[in-house]
């Protein structure tokens, strides 16, 4: 076995201003950010991961810098639950937010390493799935006018895609109209799905939901405030529709109840947010153990998670569909080499192929790195 003694980490991070500013029911994001981290051993090899950092990346670089490195140097790579331990130990007590998502930057990294030592990729070490390619969904139609989101979904459906999630807000009425409106112009035979980012309290929720029940729509994202499980179970008793959530949570144990009673028909961590391929995987694991279906979120995160998204994509036993951002992203589309998971490597049938290259299977672009790199 190849030795992995960590010799060296370096956090970059990140912003890119997009080209199309996106609209969600909580508003424009015209400009995001991540980090993007290096963990480099004394063998030569370099791990590389992400964490979901959108606003004060630079903050995250710092605190991964200067609390979570020195905890890790010299130790070995390949000890990745002990390393998570050590670093989720920085801060005590019910700590979740910031520092699960600067976790996950680094424990990408380590589960890089770990493939590239072995000279596999990370679905196999994740078990192997003998799943040579993911079935993919559209991300997203904006919430905007309804020249636009007409336009948005021309697009996707002439670009390929089977599947499409639609963004939708306030006020209900306009959303049930929306999603009327968008099955009338799919037809039957498309997966249409609505995030509405928890912007409805619950009787919104369940006037939407009753709509999308009607229409055949796949799932119900984020319909209420991802804290208020109470509210969840109420939708749940009342709707008859799939019912999904998990990007906004950090660890197996926030949504654990709501998957082990089945409130939740769809679980959707972010690798980048949710403490890496680690935690996310004893999500993807609980879920399956629940005959609850996995979803990785890839949303506005960048190359470095969408790559490790398809990996757990195809491993997970109840993965269900990978999210296929098609807006345009330079943290995505141009950070690293090759580009996974991205809609311009999208099959005639809908699908994203698997890479069988060793670890994430994708490097950075330097060029890319420094211009991206947030320097003030
Ligand atoms: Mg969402």
């Amino acid at each position: 076995m190849t030795e992995l003694t960590i010799a060296a980490i370096r956090a970059h991070p990140l912003r890119a201003t997009l080209a199309t500013v996106q609209r969600t029911s909580q508003g424009d994001w015209p400009a995001l950010e991540v980090v993007a981290v290096e963990v480099e051993t004394e063998c030569g090899l370099t791990g590389i991961g992400e964490c979901l950092a959108r606003r004060g990346a630079a903050g995250y670089a710092r605190f991964i810098e200067a609390a979570l490195a020195p905890k890790l140097i010299g130790r070995s790579a390949h000890d990745r639950r002990a390393l998570w331990s050590a670093m989720r130990g920085t801060l005590t007590g019910r700590t979740g937010g910031m520092l699960i998502e600067a976790i996950a930057g680094i424990d990408i990294a380590l589960w890089d390493l770990a493939g590239q030592a072995a000279k596999q990729p990370i679905w196999r070490l994740l078990g192997g799935a003998g799943r040579r390619s993911v079935v993919a969904y559209a991300s997203s139609l904006n919430w905007g006018d309804n020249a636009r989101a007409e336009q948005e979904l021309a697009s996707a459906l002439a670009r390929g895609f089977r599947q499409v999630k639609v963004k939708i807000g306030k006020p209900a009425d306009a959303a049930i109209r929306r999603v009327r409106m968008l099955r009338r112009l799919a037809g039957d035979k498309v997966m249409l799905a609505v995030d509405a980012n928890w912007i409805y309290d619950a009787d919104e929720a369940l006037a939407v939901g009753k709509a999308l029940a009607d229409e055949g729509y796949g799932w119900f994202e984020e319909p209420i405030h991802p804290d208020d499980h109470a509210g969840y179970r109420h939708l749940r008793r009342h709707l008859p529709v799939r019912l999904a959530a998990g990007e906004s949570d950090f660890t197996a144990a926030d949504s654990a109840d709501l998957v082990e009673d089945r409130t939740l028909g769809l679980i959707q961590p972010d690798v980048a947010r949710s403490g890496g391929i680690t935690e996310t995987w004893r999500i993807a694991e609980h879920a399956a153990l629940h005959h609850v279906a996995y979803a990785p979120h890839v949303g506005w995160s960048g190359g470095i998670c969408s790559a490790a998204s398809v990996h757990l994509a195809a491993a997970a036993d109840s993965f269900l569909t990978f999210e296929c951002m098609v807006f345009d992203n330079p943290l995505r589309q141009a950070l690293t080499v090759p580009v996974l998971g991205d809609v311009g490597r999208l099959e005639a049938d809908g699908t994203l192929a698997v890479p069988d290259t060793p670890g994430l299977g994708v490097t950075l672009d330097r060029e890319a790195l420094a211009r991206h790199l947030i320097r003030d």
